[in-house]
């Protein structure tokens, strides 16, 4: 951060204060006062998830701002996403090392340009000084008793996730490795994730259960499979997409960054058997592939199948405990 320093209220105004979201669906009244007053659509409950990202821990910390921006909202909207929930307001907590517009301009540049394509308002936040830390609050809402939650899938369940997951780690390979190219399949999927809400949205009525892939796979399905009681799963390994930037790699390490990967942000849910075609039409309007990629199981178990059925141990440590 070397740019122009500027005030605390200067920064706010000059950098995240704008009249369209002053007026967004749903906001009575936006940043400037000591809380934003929110309205919810008659029939919907609040959906709110927070997290934070910490430079150095959950981005490089040669990120340009302006990924920075899109990916602290992204990783947020990917809960909301994983609710099926309708993005409506989020609140910014940034922790700057120095009052730094140029670099804060370039942060909201990525911010809002994702934050308007998903119809999120930035309604409020805080601004402190430290190492650089950025927290988002989303809000979203869902019509009342209809969000997706992780407890909900069956034994017999179909097992799908959306997109290509496993790209962002390859990127996260290719960074650490030195390339800088943003056009890069790969490295775009780690700075730019895109959130799957136009999905999440769809899958209401549809999921059993849902979840975001941000620790990996394996690890966030075995989460979906726990809340649901103790469930188990056979994963159909020559079904597991396959994007093409991972079309080189053996399968051995395809499947290492595919199951064991983490943020893609895409969705892992289930579905009854029976609406399947309603999964695929779902993914087909929210314009992202949608695959099945198991089955869900009455015993506690995770078990990867080859094409032949028989077992393959995953090798990785962070989901060696789903194997028999
Ligand atoms: P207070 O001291 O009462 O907590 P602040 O001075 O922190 O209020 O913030 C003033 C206004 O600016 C509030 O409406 C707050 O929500 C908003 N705000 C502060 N920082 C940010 C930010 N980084 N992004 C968006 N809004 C912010
Ligand atoms: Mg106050």
């Amino acid at each position: 951060m070397t740019g122009t320093a500027i005030g605390e209220f200067d920064l706010i105004r000059r950098c995240f204060t704008r009249a369209r979201d002053a007026s967004a669906p749903g906001i009575v009244l936006g940043i400037g006062d000591d809380a934003a007053l929110l309205a919810p659509a008659p029939g919907c409950e609040c959906v709110v998830s927070v997290d934070t990202l910490v430079a150095g821990v959950h981005f490089p910390a040669d990120t340009p701002p302006a990924d920075i921006g899109w990916k602290s909202l992204a990783v947020n909207l990917s809960d909301l996403a994983a609710m099926g929930a309708t993005p409506r307001a989020c609140f910014l907590a940034l922790t700057l090392p120095q009052s730094d517009e140029d670099w804060c301009a370039e942060f909201a540049r990525g911010f809002f340009a994702l934050a308007d394509s998903a119809g999120c308002a930035l309604a409020g936040g805080d601004t402190t000084s430290g190492s650089l830390s950025i927290t988002v609050t989303v809000i979203g809402e869902a019509p009342a008793g209809r969000a997706l939650r992780r407890a909900g899938a069956r034994a017999g369940d179909l097992v799908c996730v959306s997109g290509t997951p496993g790209e962002a780690a390859l990127g996260l390979a290719r960074w650490q490795a030195g390339n800088r190219d943003a056009h890069d399949a790969a490295i775009a999927r780690l700075l730019r994730p895109s959130p799957r809400v136009a999905l999440g949205e769809a899958l209401r009525g549809i999921a059993t259960a849902c979840i975001d892939v941000s620790d990996g796979l394996l690890g966030d399905l075995g989460h979906v499979l726990r809340a649901s009681g103790n469930l188990g799963a056979d994963i159909d390994l020559a079904a597991l997409p396959r994007a093409a930037s991972l079309a080189a790699l053996s399968d051995d390490s395809f499947f290492d960054q595919v199951l064991a990967g983490g943020d893609d942000y895409e969705l892992c849910f289930t579905v009854p058997a029976a609406a399947y075609e309603q999964a695929i039409a779902a993914g087909k309007a929210a314009g992202v592939a949608v695959s099945v990629i198991g089955r869900v199981t009455p015993d506690g178990d995770v078990r990867c199948l080859d094409a032949g059925g028989n077992i393959r141990p995953v090798t990785r440590h962070s989901w060696e405990h789903f194997t028999p």
